[in-house]
């Protein structure tokens, strides 16, 4: 084991250091409804497998690498200075790119708008800690981190970066050139487990939000001595952590029982489909299995706030409906959020040609106007959010793309993959079959 490092003293003060919101808000002048301000960069770091490290998921802008870099480095990066001096000043940085856009269609919130209001009460206390060169006077509060890309499971939409399972058959199935990156093995953010403890401990005292992804996080050896670590500090901090939901290990119940000691838990199960749909993406799933450990987590956690995330895709939009209808039936989340996949780019909604991209938005609309209202869908997920993410998919899948180029190379990856697999995209999605482009 390494020493602990000492706590930098600018660290401490700033971690102590909480002004009251009416002296902040007026000592910068700065509107809640600004049309600029996005309060992520003053808050949030998120750790990727590969080290990189990134501050808000929309915003495609990498810091730099926690492997060489300390968090306290990378908070003060110039990159990311250079985007809270934009965000402050009412400039739009360019990086911010997809926020302005939705801002500017005026149909839908963007993730600035919808972050600002979720988190209005710091938006005071985040200023007044911000300083004009971009430097900000506290630690990140909300912290995001792969433990590594460890993940049993071989989803058609991941990459190698974040499943150590799918790198052969992504290696095989993957065209020259159809990729982005090389395959991995295992990585993790960090090259020392306790170097990575002492860091988080040192911005312990500032933390109110952690949230652990993979990979499959729960199959991670290290996660329960990171969660551990915060134990001075679980009473004040909120945890959450995305899982495939596959395996219940003892060590992954022992972590669940420490998480469940903090300020709140919640757990978001990935489902990209409905049964059948889903064991065809995320290749290795077992719907039973998967169901039966969310009653059981659902019995062993009374506390525990269960949500699902979706990924909208070109596998699964045209069958939105059946898929909402079984997320909210078999698992009566808490919350449904969704990441739409944008890369590979053929995976994509946008890669459909056009008369199945007009399929899908009639039976999406159709559904958010005849069924939605009769599911009755868990109260706290609310018909008006499912009807909000559908239409934002639709949307998005609207916009303009190479659908044409993409379309093939999904047709090619997509064959290459169903031969390794035995499994057949024309069984699950037959709406493909007058379109499909196998060569
Ligand atoms: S404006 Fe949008 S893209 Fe930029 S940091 Fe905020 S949420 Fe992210």
């Amino acid at each position: 084991m390494s020493e602990a490092r000492p706590v930098p003293k600018e660290r401490e003060r700033a971690a102590r250091r909480r002004p009251q919101p009416r002296q902040a808000a007026a000592s910068h002048g700065v509107i809640e409804d600004s049309p600029t301000f996005c309060v992520a960069p003053f808050t949030t770091l998120s750790l990727y497998p590969t080290g990189l490290v990134t501050f808000c998921c929309k915003n495609p802008t990498v810091l730099g690498s926690y492997r060489d870099t300390s968090l306290e480095e990378l908070w003060s990066s110039p990159r990311l200075k250079q985007i809270r001096q934009s965000s402050l000043r009412g400039e739009r940085h360019p990086s911010c790119v997809h926020c302005w856009r939705l801002e500017d269609q005026g149909a839908v919130a963007s993730w600035r708008q919808n972050l600002n209001t979720r988190l209005a009460q710091i938006v005071p206390e985040v200023l007044a800690a911000a300083r004009p060169d971009g430097t900000v006077a506290a630690m990140p509060r909300y912290v995001e981190v792969s433990m590594s890309n460890l993940c049993n499971l071989r989803c058609r939409m991941c990459s190698p970066e974040l499943s150590t399972s799918l790198g052969k058959l992504w290696e095989e199935a993957a065209g020259p050139g159809e990729h982005r990156e090389k395959p991995v093995l295992l990585q993790r953010p960090f090259d020392r487990l306790e170097s990575f403890i002492d860091d988080l401990k040192a911005i312990g005292p500032s933390l109110e939000e952690i949230f652990f992804f993979g990979g499959e996080p729960l199959l991670d050896k290290n996660l329960l001595a990171v969660v551990d670590a915060l134990d001075p500090w679980k009473s004040r901090i909120a945890a959450s952590l995305n899982t495939n939901l596959t395996r219940l290990s003892s060590s992954g119940i022992a972590t669940l029982e420490r998480l469940q000691q903090f300020r709140s838990f919640n757990v978001s199960v990935s489902i990209d489909g409905h049964r059948k749909l889903n064991e065809y993406i995320r290749v290795g799933v077992d719907s039973g299995i998967v169901e039966r450990h969310a009653r059981r987590l659902a019995a062993m956690f009374p506390q525990l706030k269960l949500c699902a995330t979706i990924s909208p895709q070109a596998l699964n939009i045209l069958h939105w409906a059946d898929t909402i209808t079984y997320i909210s039936r078999m698992f009566e989340p808490e919350y449904l959020s969704t990441s739409l996949v944008l890369n590979p780019a053929h995976m994509s909604v946008r890669s459909l040609p056009q008369p199945l991209k007009q399929l899908a938005a009639r039976r999406m609309r159709r559904f958010n106007d005849d069924v939605l209202p009769t599911l009755g869908v868990n109260h706290n997920l609310g018909s008006a959010h499912i009807r909000a993410i559908g239409e934002d998919a639709i949307r998005f899948m609207e916009e303009e793309g190479d659908s044409d180029r993409e379309w093939g190379r999904f047709c090619r990856y997509i064959t290459a993959m169903d031969a390794r697999t035995g499994q057949s995209i024309l069984d699950v999605v037959p709406e493909f079959r007058d379109h499909w482009m196998p060569d």
